[in-house]
């Protein structure tokens, strides 16, 4: 075994041995460095200043309660947390997610991921990410007044526009951003616009911001089929999931020419041949917050399955998961590939388990990784930090044509890479190397800290 196979098996052994049940996140250190082996091998300085043991060690994690009262009057208690992963290229950023779901294991996987991903965009961003186990769903726009405004009530102390930056994720959309930045804006007294990104637009949010995590999917998806001389029009997609990043995910792909027939939530998923009404999707989700058991009734071709994991036994010539983590794993990853599936864009964090990644790279499906193919959210929000400090709001055609030129770069340095020290398609080597050479060069620059 090489020194350097060595020193990641030691980090990961630190990793079991410190926190034995963060499973999540130790699967994401050890997909991170299993393949920046080979920029070890050529720079032992990294090893020599411990920069793996520095990495898989967070600034600072805050965690708190959540008192808040319910409608009937009833005390509510959840808990809140912030993972400050690394500061190393500006202030921390990422999002808040507001899920059952929600751990310190899986926000320190997610931390750990933004670290890499917004080092791709090569714009002033560090990484971090938060949240809490609360579920919005069900409840009532004061119910989730209450609990953001209890959240940030603690939070505030501990972010500012050059300290930390949140934004939305899973559960946490333009309402809740909205509730947290008044609550921050009463606390402090002070109007701090670049605070909080994916604001609306009437009080200082990016145009485009909305668009820009499905819009960023496909303009990557569309840079690595056009590398293999494939063009998007007329492809056949299965998308999962029916939030924000689905829903312009499925807009870019209509608009650039192809067919998406599915869309997904956690009950079940709807299959249209006629190609999603995203019309009505939008009507479903953004207006009535309900179930997308809903459209079947509007659209008599369509049917609704339940279970979402039947999505991925569609045929179709892309994939494009944009749910949630894990949601193809092996078994999926089989169905896909048997179906003639060409090519995989993740939308979502990590939606793809360690060993789904491998079958489809074995199988030579193109695959975009996460933390690369879905930067174009993160990347928007820090243009909309630009935006808050020159106290100015740019046009939508604008941050598209920024996003535009983001992703293609975030391409191009990840296909260098992955031709320099990996095989020239495997772009889950080629981003994690491009992002791990600019923290840890910038790391070393710091000196110890
Ligand atoms: N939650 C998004 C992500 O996973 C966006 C984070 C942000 O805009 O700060 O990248």
């Amino acid at each position: 075994m090489s020194d350097m196979k060595q020193y990641v098996d030691d980090i990961l052994d630190l990793v079991s041995k410190r926190d034995p049940d963060q499973t999540h996140f130790k699967n994401t250190v050890s997909e991170v460095l299993t393949s920046v082996v080979p920029l070890l091998e050529k720079h032992p300085e990294y090893k020599q200043h411990k920069i793996l043991e520095r990495m898989i060690e967070p600034d600072r994690i805050i965690t708190f309660r959540v008192p808040w009262v319910d409608d009937k009057g009833e005390i509510q208690i959840n808990r809140g947390f912030r993972v400050q992963m690394s500061s190393t290229l500006g202030p921390y950023k990422g999002g808040l997610r507001f899920h059952p779901s929600v751990t310190l294991d899986i926000l320190k996987f997610l931390a750990f991921e933004q670290v890499f991903k917004n080092a791709l965009t090569g714009l002033p961003i560090g990484g971090g990410k938060g949240g809490s186990d609360f579920d919005p769903h069900g409840r009532s726009d004061n119910e989730v007044m209450n609990f953001c405004q209890s959240f940030m009530t603690e939070l505030y102390r501990h972010i500012g526009p050059n300290v930390d930056v949140p934004a939305g994720d899973i559960g946490v959309g333009g309402r809740e951003i909205g509730y947290l930045f008044g609550q921050y804006k009463r606390i402090r007294d002070s109007y701090d616009a670049g605070v909080l990104t994916g604001k609306r637009t009437d009080y200082w949010g990016s145009l485009a911001r909305t668009e820009a995590t499905g819009y960023g999917l496909l303009y990557f998806v569309q840079d690595m089929l056009a590398a293999k001389g494939i063009d998007l029009a007329g492809k056949t997609i299965v998308v999962s999931g029916a939030g924000n990043v689905a829903t312009y995910a499925i807009e870019k792909a209509q608009e650039l020419g192809a067919r998406v027939v599915t869309c997904s939530d956690s009950n079940g998923y709807i299959y249209d041949p006629d190609g999603i009404d995203l019309a009505a999707l939008k009507e479903i989700k953004e207006v009535r917050r309900a179930r997308i058991k809903e459209y079947a009734a509007t659209h008599p071709n369509a049917e609704y399955h339940e279970g979402c994991s039947g999505v991925w036994s569609v045929k179709c010539d892309i994939a494009l998961p944009c749910a949630t983590q894990g949601e193809i794993d092996l078994a999926s990853a089989k169905l896909l590939v048997a179906n003639g599936v060409q090519a995989i864009g993740e939308g979502a964090n990590m939606p793809s388990t360690l060993d789904a990644i491998a079958y489809f790279q074995s199988h030579k499906v193109l695959f975009a990784p996460a933390k690369a193919a879905n930067a174009g959210g993160v990347a928007t929000s820090a243009l909309e930090m630009s935006q808050n400090s020159e106290r100015r709001q740019w046009t939508f055609e604008k941050v598209d044509k920024r996003l535009r030129k983001i992703m293609s770069h975030i391409y191009r340095d990840a296909k260098k890479n992955a031709e320099l020290y990996a095989d020239p398609d495997d772009l889950v080597a080629g981003a994690n190397i491009t992002a791990f050479a600019k923290v840890a060069d910038v790391m070393l620059a710091h000196g110890l800290v």
